[in-house]
């Protein structure tokens, strides 16, 4: 079979080949990136079908996403005499969607897909009713923090039962999850973590169909395994207690999900949860260059908890990565989108190039220049326009409206910027139709407002007056500071993620405020984004060969020829949020951190470009803390020549 495979050019070492062929007991590769972890995953499944005749549906392949589990079929296709047929009978596919199949099969009614709770703001409509019986406010216990902590106890087991709170914090939190928990059983509802708890209840607490399981299955293969939380864990122990055949790869260096209950130490003490392991390490990493791969390691080597390896890369050029200087975001987009353009030129395709940020709400001058530079490009369904989000939109409603005293879109974002109810707005529209006059002169009509409401409507209308003729920068400064956006910010400056600052989003939005002279110049240029926005999600799907803006996160497994990484600086990675942990004495977070730029550097295969600029979102920024130890090596090795 060796033979077979190398003939049709897939080649595999011999540490590989032999991840490949140990098919009973338990397995263990634990290497680094660009080892061919995945592809001995992929090649020992073919190899279980073609060459062990063992049937596709006793397979069980888990990937961390479905992007991952259907690019492994696509190369199971191309694998000699393996057929569609096969493929199909596998049960392959990401924890969420196997454990879903299962439950939804033995109670097809209680998992029906429109119970699931599939978007954050539906789970927030449940927190606020436990809030309000707490009489607790949004402002003192953030909804997105309580969220995130009952995802947290869910994941790694912690049944409302068991919770023994320390502190208010957590007794705040608690009361939550009961409210929670017992909502959503009245209203037979369930959301993704349901998913996985439910699969685990169900199958510990029915042994006889536990049983019929581990009978139909009885090989287990898993990737990205650094990453299993405990629900996984668990579920996977019980379905692979009889046949023992279970062989899971993962690197704990790219564990970067533990705010979603992921941990490492699964995969660190692997042998003692199933004895008798055999492990595996692969050294040779096939993925990228010499130099990208010594700068990774000494990247990587810096943090304390992890396990030691050795990586050496399999092919050497003299291309160093490469540093970036620009001054601010919009220098940084036209630099990079520039050095794409000329890569093209000498015969590059798109899809040969990724542009890597720590967090979505940074791309936003990439996206825009390569919007206006025409390549095609593809970013995330999931990823909104930054004119989009909360802060922003409601910022832009006040200059939206003062140019466009009857723009019915804004209006809704006026109102929550003005803390008003909802159910105001049609007043407004009620006062202006009686009145006819426009929203804007309508807000003085408002009857029964608070005294603090009050005060701040008497500014509006005078406000309005002036803002068209401001200059963009001006106008926006003017705005948050007569309309008290601090206190806004401080309330729902967030995203539903207790890492994005309300403030950040501002100060971004006068670095795009400064390039316009007009306030309808700046309102035409954010129109024009939203739309592209749209319109390039839609497009992604068509277009075969683009220039990839992703996340860290969503490009693990993954692999480009060029890798572009933005805000190498601090602050952008390491966020904020793990500086602030690591000042507190928390120094997990900032290790994760570190995992990620790992994670991005280990993506590139030819050129790895860091962008470190000067200042970020108005302020002066600082090179990353993690790059220093080879910026300097690097910079020496390049002026050698
Ligand atoms: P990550 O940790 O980033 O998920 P990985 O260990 O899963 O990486 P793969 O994606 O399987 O690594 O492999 C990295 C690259 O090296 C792929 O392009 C793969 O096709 C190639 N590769 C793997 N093994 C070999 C080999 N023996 N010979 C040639 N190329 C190989
Ligand atoms: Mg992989």
């Amino acid at each position: 079979y060796y033979d077979t495979l190398a003939s049709q050019n897939i080649h595999l070492d011999q540490s590989q080949w032999e991840a490949v062929t140990h098919i009973d007991g338990p397995l263990l590769t634990l290497a680094g990136a660009g080892s061919g972890k995945t592809r001995v995953l992929t090649a020992r499944t073919a190899f279980m079908i073609q060459e062990k005749k063992i049937a596709p549906q006793s397979i069980m392949v888990v990937t961390f996403t479905s992007k991952a589990a259907n690019e492994m079929k696509e190369r199971l296709a191309s694998y000699p005499s393996m057929t569609r047929q096969h493929i199909h009978r596998l049960v392959m596919g990401t924890f969420h969607s196997i454990f879903y199949r299962m439950v939804v099969h033995h109670d097809p009614d209680k998992w029906k897909m429109d119970h699931l709770l599939k978007w954050d703001w539906q789970k927030e409509q449940i927190i606020k009713e436990g809030a309000r019986q707490l009489q607790l406010d949004e402002k003192e216990f953030p909804f997105d923090q309580a969220i995130q902590q009952i995802s947290y106890w869910k994941n790694t087991l912690m049944d409302v039962r068991d919770i023994r709170p320390v502190d208010q914090w957590e007794e705040r939190a608690h009361h939550l999850y009961k409210h929670y928990e017992t909502t959503k059983r009245q209203r037979q509802l369930f959301d993704f973590d349901d998913m996985l708890y439910g699969c685990y209840e169900l199958l510990k607490n029915n042994p006889a169909l536990l049983e019929r399981y581990q009978e139909r299955l009885s090989y287990f293969l898993i990737d990205e395994f650094q990453d299993i939380n405990k629900v996984q864990y668990e579920i996977m122990k019980m379905l692979s207690a009889k046949s023992k055949n279970i062989c899971v790869v993962g690197d704990d260096d790219q564990s970067i999900y533990a705010f979603r209950g992921s941990d490492p130490s699964f995969i660190l003490n692997f042998e003692r949860d199933f004895p008798n392991t055999k492990i595996i390490t692969l050294n040779q990493n096939y993925r990228s260059s010499h130099p990208i791969v010594a700068s990774a390691n000494k990247v990587i080597a810096m943090n304390k908890a992890r396990h030691p390896k050795k990586m050496v890369a399999q092919f050497t050029t003299d291309v160093h990565p490469l540093f970036f200087f620009p001054y601010d975001e919009e220098e940084e987009a036209t630099m990079i989108v520039h050095d794409i353009k000329e890569r093209i030129q000498s015969g590059a395709r798109p899809s040969d190039f990724a542009i890597l940020y720590r967090t979505h709400s940074s791309s936003r001058a990439v996206f825009e220049r390569l919007t206006q530079s025409h390549l095609p490009f593809t970013i995330e369904q999931d990823a909104d326009s930054f004119y989009q989000r909360r802060i922003v939109r409601s910022l832009l409603s006040f200059l939206r409206l003062s140019i466009n005293p009857n723009d019915t879109n804004a209006l809704s974002d006026l109102v929550s910027a003005l803390f008003l109810k909802q159910s105001a707005i049609n007043d407004l529209k009620a006062i202006s139709i009686l009145h006819d006059v426009s929203f804007v002169e309508a807000l003085q009509h408002l009857e029964n407002l608070h005294p603090f409401q009050q005060k701040k409507l008497k500014k509006v209308a005078p406000l309005f007056r002036s803002l068209p003729s401001m200059k963009p920068l001006v106008a926006i400064e003017t705005i948050t500071k007569d309309m008290g956006f601090e206190d806004f910010i401080k309330k729902r400056g967030n995203e539903g993620n207790k890492m994005e600052k309300g403030s950040d989003d501002v100060r971004d939005l006068k670095v795009v405020a400064k390039k316009f002279t007009t306030v309808q110049q700046l309102l035409d240029h954010v129109e024009h984004m939203v739309a592209m926005n749209k319109e390039i999600k839609t497009l992604s799907k068509q277009y075969q060969d683009s220039v990839q803006l992703t996340t860290i996160h969503r490009a693990k497994g993954l692999e480009y020829k060029h890798v572009y990484v933005l805000s190498s600086v601090d602050g952008g990675i390491p966020h904020d949020y793990a500086l602030e942990s690591y000042r507190n004495g928390d120094f997990s977070p900032l290790e994760e951190e570190r995992r990620l730029l790992y994670v991005a550097m280990t993506r590139a295969q030819h050129s790895l470009s860091l962008s470190i600029p000067q200042t970020r979102r108005g302020k002066t920024a600082y090179p990353s803390r993690f790059l220093k130890p080879f910026m300097q090596v690097s910079h020496l090795e390049n002026s050698r020549g």
